[in-house]
């Protein structure tokens, strides 16, 4: 049984209140661990720990900070092993996911966001005969961190890295469906020699421990990753309070699949972009425009491809396809396959629970599922759905398929197939998505703008915007 606890001032505490709740194996349906159900008292005790740290870490050398980031980046790594099998039994993911995608990013996003702290220069403006001006980013002092399951070290450590490597201290919650990883992070900090309460992760439901961080009046700003409701739920909260904002929301990204594209690329690609982790990625396409003279080869082989991946133990090394997050998740996706179906959508592959044998006999695996014959504005393709279920719907012209990959509330990332390059810049300039990839899907550089427009967000993630909203600039202006 893997007891979960606090991470408070360098040291792990059990909750104030004393009380656990399960932590399930989504591949076994398994209770495997406890974790802490935090509030605000122990919301206030990492405030409080944040607080006291936070002048001794400002005060330390951009590069002394660096190195203390650089080396938890090493330590991830020399673990990866370790953190990806206990990512894999936490989430559900393939091991292999977690092995090539999740740890890695994870000590990724540590190694640069250390380093970017010696880049991140301020600016100054200067006025001939008239004026100097400079600008300071001071940290902001204690932040707040949220993030949601899907990616549970990544996306926990895209946000604590950077809050860091800007001079704050931090109280952050991992997802109370995936704390796993997030814990062991608390035992890496201790190794590295992170200052007693620079990092401070508090573990617990939404509502109490999540709301208690986003309700606490020192802390400055709430960098969150999570559904569009929560979201707003926090932005409600948070706005009265002045405090800086960054939300990641969902997603309902649109694939658009021109004639002219490399076929057996373009359907590989979508497939990783349909049923990565399950589709459970804010940024995988789950509505694939095809332009229809390539539509129904483009369909054979996708489906070929679809009904071939392999669903199992997340630990054996050939699955392609392991278990849903959690059995309400599970039941809110198959909901939609069952009003897909209401909505007259044709069943092309999949729909099913699939029931394995042993270890895994009571998991949440679903089948990849693909509808056809759905109109682009009903629900099945406006709602985000996010699990293994994507639409094909074949289109006519360029403006046809760029009116219906903007038809949604979304607008976290598209891909374009494409090779046209006057197109692949036309049709990305007018697509309302954050994120555009022209050719591919999950490139990443770590220094480019992260996020999305409408209801998939607010403000922006990755390299120097990160770093700006973890900081206060100030100007000074000197006459001269
Ligand atoms: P969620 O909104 O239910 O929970 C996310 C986090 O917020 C969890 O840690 C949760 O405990 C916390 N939370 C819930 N209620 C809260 C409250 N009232 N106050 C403070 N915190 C609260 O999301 P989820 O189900 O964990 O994750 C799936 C969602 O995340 C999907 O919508 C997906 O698209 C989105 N997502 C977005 C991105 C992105 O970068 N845009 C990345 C990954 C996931």
């Amino acid at each position: 049984m893997l007891q979960i606890e606090n991470f408070i001032n360098g040291q792990f505490v059990p909750p104030a209140s004393g009380s656990y709740f399960d932590n399930i194996e989504p591949a076994t349906g398994q209770v495997y661990g406890r974790i802490p159900d935090s509030d605000a008292t122990d919301v206030q005790q990492a405030v409080a720990a944040a607080e006291a740290a936070f002048p001794a870490w400002r005060a330390l050398a951009a590069e002394k900070r660096g190195r203390l980031l650089v080396r938890i980046a090493e330590l991830l790594e020399r673990d990866l092993e370790r953190l990806a099998r206990i990512e894999s039994i936490d989430n559900g993911k393939p091991l292999a996911a977690a092995r090539t995608l999740d740890i890695p990013r994870a000590a990724s996003n540590f190694a640069f966001f250390g380093t970017a702290a010696q880049h991140f220069a301020s600016e100054s403006h200067f006025q001939e005969g008239l004026a100097l001006n400079y600008t300071v980013r001071h940290p902001l002092g204690v932040v707040g961190c949220i993030s949601p399951w899907n990616l549970p070290l990544y996306l926990f450590t895209w946000k604590i890295a950077p809050a860091l490597a800007a001079g704050n201290c931090v109280v952050a919650k991992p997802s109370e469906i995936t704390p796993a990883t997030a814990y062991y992070l608390g035992e890496l900090c201790q190794e590295a020699g992170l200052p007693p309460g620079v990092l401070n992760i508090v573990h617990g439901t939404g509502p109490r421990a999540g709301q208690a961080i986003v309700e606490h009046p020192a802390i400055k700003a709430i960098s969150f990753t999570g559904g569009t409701r929560t979201g707003e739920h926090i932005a409600r909260t948070a706005a009265p309070m002045f405090k800086k904002l960054s939300l990641e929301l969902g997603g309902k990204n649109p694939n658009l699949i021109f004639a002219d594209c490399d076929l057996a690329t373009a359907v590989r690609t979508s497939i990783q972009s349909s049923f990565s982790n399950q589709g459970q990625i804010c940024l995988c396409g789950s509505r694939i425009f095809v332009e229809r003279a390539i539509y129904e080869p483009f369909k054979a082989e996708f489906l070929a491809q679809t009904k071939a991946l392999t669903i199992g133990d997340p630990l054996e090394e050939s699955t392609r396809q392991g278990a849903l997050v959690s059995e309400a998740h599970l039941h809110k996706v198959l909901s939609y396959i069952e009003l897909a179906q209401t909505e007259g959508g044709t069943m092309l592959a999949g729909g099913h629970q699939v029931r394995l044998t042993g270890r895994c006999a009571d998991g949440y695996f679903l089948e990849p599922t693909v509808f056809e014959g759905l109109a682009p504005d009903c629900r099945t393709n406006r709602e985000e759905i996010f699990g293994p279920v994507v639409t094909l719907t074949p289109f006519d012209t360029e403006a046809e398929a760029i009116a219906w990959a903007n038809g949604t509330d979304y607008g976290l990332s598209a891909t374009v197939w494409t090779r046209d390059l006057d197109r692949a810049h036309r049709v990305a300039h007018q697509l309302h998505s954050g994120i555009v990839w022209v050719n591919t899907w999950l490139l990443r550089d770590l220094r480019t703008p992260f996020g999305g427009m409408k209801s998939s967000g607010v403000g922006r993630e990755g390299g120097l915007e990160a770093l700006r909203f973890f900081t206060e600039p100030q100007n000074v202006c000197i006459k001269l």
